[in-house]
């Protein structure tokens, strides 16, 4: 059986921003500021190291920062439940046709491993039109604010669904940033990189990933890649 974990924003989706506005309107009201967020990357990040980096910006405690994180996730659900549309969220090029193939195999678990915490990631995928029950594990950015963390939480999770089990030899990570690419490589797993998000392949081919795509549009070689019928 094979895992596939896959990254949300920049990867399975994109978006006009509504992500970071649900964000900046949850930490207005817990923290009264957004901190310098305009100036900020949030790709491959975390949410809360997102939300941990802009609140010492703007010179807050790491330990009220910390006491108000439930808070700041509960309000950001609450904005995506209103801004998550159609209208501001789409899915990447190929994704639809490549979940639906894959939806016919079933020796493969799907699984999300993502920077946005575990209330907000369904919502995204479901204004992108991607059912969110495709995916039956996820480690989230509620889980561990290090992204490198959460591979390992996700093979425990499959482990415990499936009674199979995971390592990184039968475990893809799917992501548009470095920060995917690492994660990958902390828990020894093939990592795929695609140049949907914020990251051109030129820059993703400097770190190194198994697989470099420009996107997901091919859907009978991004399988091969993915099933482990491709040579690297
Ligand atoms: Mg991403």
């Amino acid at each position: 059986m094979r895992l596939l974990l896959f990254d949300i924003d920049g990867t399975l989706i994109r978006s006009v921003g509504v992500g970071k506005a649900a964000m900046v309107y949850a930490m207005e009201q817990v923290f009264g500021t957004a901190g310098p967020v305009d100036s900020y990357d949030m790709a491959g990040k975390t949410d809360p190291l997102i939300i941990t980096d802009l609140m010492t910006a703007a010179g807050l405690a790491l330990a009220d920062i910390e006491t108000g994180l439930p808070a700041v996730y509960e309000l950001m659900a609450e904005k995506g439940r209103v801004l998550f549309t159609s209208d501001g969220i789409a899915p990447c090029t190929g994704v639809p046709e490549l979940l639906a193939a894959l939806a016919g195999h079933e020796d493969v678990l799907l699984g999300l491993l993502t920077g946005n915490i575990n209330t907000t990631a369904p919502l995204k995928l479901a204004a992108a039109g991607i059912d969110p029950t495709l995916f039956r594990i996820g480690a989230y950015g509620s889980d561990a604010g290090d992204r490198n963390l959460l591979p390992a939480l996700a093979l425990e999770r499959a482990c415990q669904l499936t009674g199979h089990s995971f390592n990184g030899q039968n475990t893809v990570v799917i992501g548009d940033t470095p920060a995917d690419i690492a994660c990958a490589r902390a828990s020894g797993a093939t990592a795929v990189a695609v140049a949907t998000g914020r990251y051109s392949a030129g820059t993703l081919a400097d770190y190194q990933p198994d697989y470099l795509l420009e996107n997901l549009a091919d859907t009978l070689a991004v399988l091969d890649i993915l099933l482990g019928r491709a040579e690297a």
